[in-house]
């Protein structure tokens, strides 16, 4: 298989995007940059190559209550770097003990 390099995350984990750890190709536009918080509901790192700087991930909003309301098609879809995945999940484990 090739993919990156990516450790396993579990539905659920919330990503603190800053503007310059996700894209979306589709609205290119550079007043869009942001920061946004997201629930992770999958991340698509079985399509991207070994070389890759950024993956799919589709997931939800902070503010729309998923999963916890009622189930429904991720609201999100974007580009989210590698690099920010790594971090998040690091962060995730430091805060843990
Ligand atoms: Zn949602």
């Amino acid at each position: 298989m090739t993919c990156p390099d990516l450790p396993n995350i579990p539905p659920g984990t919330v990503l603190n995007l800053n503007s310059e750890d996700w894209y979306h190709p589709d609205e290119a536009t550079g007043d869009s940059l942001h920061d946004i918080v997201m629930v992770v509901e999958k991340v698509h790192s079985d399509g991207a190559t070994a070389t890759a700087v950024s993956v799919w991930v589709t997931g939800h909003g902070i503010a729309c209550g998923w999963p916890t309301s009622d189930t429904h098609p991720p609201c999100i879809e974007l580009r989210v770097r590698v690099e920010a995945i790594r971090r998040a999940v690091t962060e995730t484990a430091g805060t843990d003990g």
